[in-house]
């Protein structure tokens, strides 16, 4: 009896079973439902988009995953005399700029609350980006360091008539893997500069576009860890890059950086400033630690545009799938800018995936819609931005039921491995 009830119970599960097995394929033309325009504005949460805004680049707190870090490649030049006056040695700055790095992607790693305006409710968002200090694998033992004893390039005059800013020199002759990192040279101040009692002998540096150029370091260098006072000097500089402005302008495209007050460049200095200093990245102020939701938006959306040049300072971490990199839709999620994803998608029961703009799928990653969950492509270009090949866009199906594809306009589908049928 006791058997006959165990094999009625096998026979019930085999049965369950075959009848509800899931199938997955990948999806036809068939598989498409289409929607107009004016039927998708009707739909909440559906937008006209405006593609490349800040707004759509700001990374989704409920969903940090969505915006995958950027690393930015960066390599550093030591400039000195051709008698190596200003030298810490090359052993001890190869070791202070690795700590630099370190000290650099602290900052990005640990974003702080803005101090400005006061009680502000500004929301603390991780900024997505870090440094990477990159070598040239075509030169042996390289380590992304290099030194340069030469006369000519040694000293960065910030300010007065005799000022070396935009000088481009030194990166002409000596810049290494100039169309994928990010070069930064590091000068001493003049010593003419050092003897005149108005000039700022501090940590300062400026980007030229597709360079940068930090001073300061020679002259404050007294022991290993200070790279951690010069760590905001370079994330500035990189910020510039990627196209932020200073934060004390009016204009400077972004709403939540008010200025500091003026002459309150620290709290310390007075108990009124104790409440006016700022402590944004992009004030000239002693501590550059705050980047708010619209900076990272704007370093995002630089970062994520074909169209600009400074993208090729991107490690493309997108160009590898990663398990870990896995994404899953469980609610409604809407992507109105550009991505770069590492991993594959699956739009699980229930979760609702609308795309309006680029998606670079890695190679050999798919999306997956499983039943009840649904992929809307609003005029979206899905495609490989590595030259090589994703899988597709499959469909899963049980009982029935299976997930839900929708276009509306008309959305690009390229570099797939299994292309609409
Ligand atoms: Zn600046």
């Amino acid at each position: 009896m006791r058997i006959n009830i165990l094999l009625l119970f096998v026979l019930a599960f085999v049965l369950y079973s075959c009848h509800s097995i899931m199938t997955t394929r990948y999806i036809t033309s068939e598989d498409i439902e289409r929607m107009d325009i004016a039927q998708a504005l009707g739909i909440p949460g559906n937008t006209n988009v405006r593609y490349g805004a800040w707004e759509h680049y700001v990374p989704d707190s409920l969903h940090p995953d969505h915006t995958p870090i950027r690393y930015i490649r960066v390599n550093f030049h030591w400039m000195n005399t051709s008698d190596s006056i200003y030298t810490p040695g090359e052993y001890r700055a190869t070791e202070y700029t690795k700590g630099l790095v370190r000290a650099s992607n602290y900052s990005w790693r640990k974003n702080k609350k803005m101090y400005l305006p006061p009680r502000n409710n500004t929301p603390v968002l991780p900024s997505q980006v870090r440094i990477v200090l990159t070598p040239d694998p075509s030169i042996p033992g390289d380590k992304g360091i290099y030194f340069h004893y030469d006369d000519q390039w040694v000293h960065h005059v910030h300010e007065g008539k005799n000022r070396t800013l935009a000088t481009r020199g030194m990166y002409d002759k000596y810049g290494v893997q100039k169309d994928s990192v990010l070069n930064v040279f590091i000068f001493a101040h003049h010593p003419d500069s050092l003897k005149s009692e108005t000039y700022n002998a501090y940590g300062g540096g400026v980007a030229l576009g597709n360079f940068i150029k930090i001073v300061g370091i020679y002259d404050v260098y007294k022991n290993r860890d200070d790279y951690w006072k010069q760590r905001t000097n370079l994330n500035h500089e990189i910020a510039h890059i990627y196209g932020l402005s200073h934060s004390w302008i009016k204009n400077d495209g972004c709403d939540d950086t008010p200025p500091h007050v003026q002459d309150c460049f620290s709290r310390t200095l007075s108990a009124y400033c104790d409440t006016m200093a700022s402590n944004n990245l992009m004030d000239y102020v002693a501590e550059q630690l705050a980047l708010t939701p619209c900076q990272i938006g704007r370093m995002h959306a630089r970062m994520s545009s074909l169209r600009n040049n400074r993208r090729k300072y991107i490690l493309p971490s997108w160009c590898e799938l990663k398990d870990t990199m896995h994404i899953r839709i469980k609610d409604t999620v809407e992507w109105l800018g550009a991505k770069d994803l590492e991993g594959h998608i699956t739009i699980e029961n229930g979760g609702l995936l609308t795309i309006h703009d680029r998606v670079s799928m890695p190679p050999g990653g798919k999306i997956t819609v499983a039943p009840g969950g649904q992929l809307r492509l609003n005029d979206a270009r899905l495609h490989n931005d590595c030259g090589k090949q994703w899988k597709g866009i499959e469909i899963q199906e049980l009982d029935g039921e299976k997930g839900s594809i929708v276009f509306i306009g008309e959305p690009k589908l390229e570099d797939m491995e299994f292309p609409l049928e």
